[in-house]
């Protein structure tokens, strides 16, 4: 069966579906995303990736013909055009500004597009799970504070996709960016958190990191099952000799780390609190799946 793409209110077979070639997102990254997941059928966290995609195009000054709603009925039309309904499916949100018309300001000229791309789901290797990934520091250094452009989903995500093509070279599967003084902001595609003691640990929005949903779900599900967790400015030498720590995004969830650069962790991967966070999660995802 073929896969349908929704392009700007159309279903369109992939090989057919596009975009003009002068649209701001190809010519400069000049749109958003949200990567969702759907368990079962049922997407998980829709209204929170929803609420911080239009929180995103409201700061950007991004006309919008359209609302939330729309959204979700051509997702829902999405997923089942493409029979993943039931199942696990990737889910991509890509707004775009529009088709350029020579203003390199956010004219309010630019018509949006709008494309949702749905597949089903290629899982992380178990072994992710129950032994840990490592993750390797990007050679490049972020700010710490100071550029808000990072606490949105951009399309313009090359930093990104370069530090994952550094960490795949040094046998990782993560990348994290650190500043020029060594605190840890977030992963190329997730959020950071370690565990000293009873007591979970994870960088504050005020850092320039993407506020995360999971990392959201991750704080909530501490807050309810009174795990102590703090927002706070990380040292590299805080997680390298942390008890335990983990990444969170939302189509891996939340996954162990067990090694930091040349940095093994010295406890048992999973280590309990991470576990107990896995297992809480997949409930948590149970449950709205229920509602
Ligand atoms: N940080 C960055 C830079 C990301 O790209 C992502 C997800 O792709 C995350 C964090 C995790 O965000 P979420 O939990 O909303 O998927």
């Amino acid at each position: 069966m073929f896969n349908h793409i929704f392009v700007n209110g159309k279903l369109l077979i992939e090989s057919k579906a596009g975009i003009p070639v002068r649209d701001r997102g190809f010519l400069y990254g000049d749109g958003l995303f949200e990567t969702l997941r759907s368990y079962k059928g049922f997407v998980f966290m829709l209204d929170s990736h929803l609420e911080r995609l239009f929180h995103s195009l409201k700061i950007l000054k991004y006309n919008l013909p359209f609302d939330k709603e729309y959204i979700k009925e051509a997702l829902k039309k999405t997923i089942n055009k493409n029979n993943l309904a039931g199942k696990d499916a990737y889910i991509k949100i890509i707004i775009t500004r529009g088709i350029h018309s020579g203003e390199l300001h956010f004219s309010r000229k630019y018509e949006p597009s709008l494309i949702i791309i749905t597949d089903i789901l290629n899982t992380y290797p178990e072994r992710d799970y129950t032994e840990g990934i490592n993750i390797a520091s990007s050679s490049i250094r972020r700010s710490s504070i100071g550029n808000p452009l990072y606490s949105h989903k951009l399309l313009n995500y090359f930093e990104n996709i370069f530090a994952k093509d550094e960490a795949h070279y040094n046998r990782a599967q993560e990348a994290i960016f650190l500043t020029k003084d060594h605190l840890v902001l977030e992963g190329a595609s997730s959020n950071i958190f370690y565990v000293k003691g009873n007591t979970v640990y994870t960088p504050p929005l005020t850092q320039n990191i993407l506020p995360g949903i999971t990392r959201e779900v991750v704080i909530d599900i501490c807050n309810e099952n009174r795990i102590k967790v703090r927002q706070k400015k990380i040292h590299y030498r805080d997680i390298i000799n942390a008890d335990e720590a983990f990444k969170t995004s939302s189509i891996a969830g939340i996954v162990p780390v067990k090694k930091i650069d040349r940095f093994a962790l010295a406890g048992e991967i999973p280590g309990g609190i991470t576990a107990r966070l896995m297992e809480s999660y997949i409930s948590k995802v149970e449950l709205s799946n229920l509602h």
